[in-house]
């Protein structure tokens, strides 16, 4: 089932949704399946939230809680940003199998799903974006409808559309991803990563550093706290990076760059460039533009880690605008 023909406005006169296009699932098992999971990882992700807050509150978060916080916040940003995005989604760079299971491991911590539904809505984002087909548009719901309302927009941008009733086919976007023997292995083991990322890795670090009181701080803070965080984090590029901050190329869709969120998601936030440039491993295209997770890359190359690095900057720049543009997009 691929497309949804009728619904009723309120006033109980039909009306004709937007066609979708091909590669999104509309209800049935594959949707209620992604519903169960979703559920489940974000209820624990809340719960262990609420617990954080109120054990920051009633026992207080020392040096170790907060450097374990910024070490697994790092590590899962990069795992995001390089590993799941510009690796698996993108191609940007190339590996041997060693590094492709650091990259997959990172990315699977990061504790977004697994990696290929990240890959296939991803893919469907980018072939779709801010249209009807887009999985996390702030301008189009789920189901191909515009949003009047800026706010629902956001909303849905920034993990509303986790809750809909439409998922990606991934046999449509994700094909190379469900023949590649390694990321299946972190598809199919993710809940072992999501625990050692929420639970194993940071209790693990606060026991041998200060006893059961860190390790009950840092499971709570530094791991389930800081992947709800990390989440709240990069769901800012498909929410503010579609709707605020400035427009250094006029693609077609309304992804924009924007600076605060580029400092917290290491680059990812320059997502004007991203979209006018997509296979690029570097993204930052001025001075002030930080890419940290580009450089990480540029830095393993030169190390040899990784190779067969797109870099697509030099030969493009000299055909873009020269200043970046100051207003805000329209929806
Ligand atoms: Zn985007
Ligand atoms: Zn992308």
């Amino acid at each position: 089932m691929s497309v949804a023909d009728a619904e009723f406005a309120p006033d109980g006169s039909p009306s004709i949704r937007p066609q979708l296009p091909p590669g999104v699932i509309v209800g049935g098992p594959a949707v209620q399946a992604k519903l169960r999971e979703t559920y489940l990882l974000l209820g624990i992700l809340y719960a262990g939230t609420v617990a954080a807050l109120i054990w920051a509150v009633v026992q207080g978060i020392g040096w170790i809680e907060l450097s374990v916080f910024a070490g697994m916040f790092a590590l899962t940003t990069f795992g995001i940003g390089a590993g799941m995005h510009r690796l698996l989604v993108h191609r940007s760079f190339r590996c041997g199998p060693v590094m492709r299971v650091f990259f997959c491991a990172i990315a699977q911590m990061a504790v977004q799903g697994s990696i290929l539904k990240w890959v296939g809505n991803h893919r469907r984002h980018h072939l779709y974006a801010d249209d009807a087909g887009d999985p996390h548009s702030p301008h189009y719901d789920g189901f191909g409808a515009p949003y009047v309302s800026a706010l629902k927009g956001m909303l849905h941008a920034h993990g509303g559309w986790a809750f809909d009733q439409a998922t990606t086919d991934n046999e449509h976007y994700a094909k190379d991803i469900l023949a590649d023997p390694i990321a299946m292995f972190f598809v199919r083991t993710r809940w072992f990563w999501y625990g050692m990322s929420g639970v194993f890795i940071p209790g693990a670090i606060g026991y041998a550093l200060g006893g059961v009181h860190a390790m009950i701080g840092c499971v709570l803070f530094s791991g389930l706290f800081r992947c709800y965080a990390l989440i709240l984090v990069s769901s800012l590029t498909g929410s503010v990076c579609h709707s605020y901050g400035y427009r250094r190329y006029e693609v077609e869709d309304a992804s924009t760059n924007e600076l605060v969120t580029t400092i917290i998601t290491f680059g990812e936030g320059l997502h004007n460039n991203h979209h006018r440039f997509p296979r690029d491993a570097y993204i930052s295209h001025a001075w002030y533009e930080f890419d940290l997770n580009g450089l990480i890359i540029l830095g393993m190359e030169k190390l040899g880690l990784v190779h067969d690095v797109f870099h697509a900057s030099s030969r493009h720049l000299a055909d873009a605008a020269p200043e970046p543009q100051t207003t805000p997009t329209a929806g």
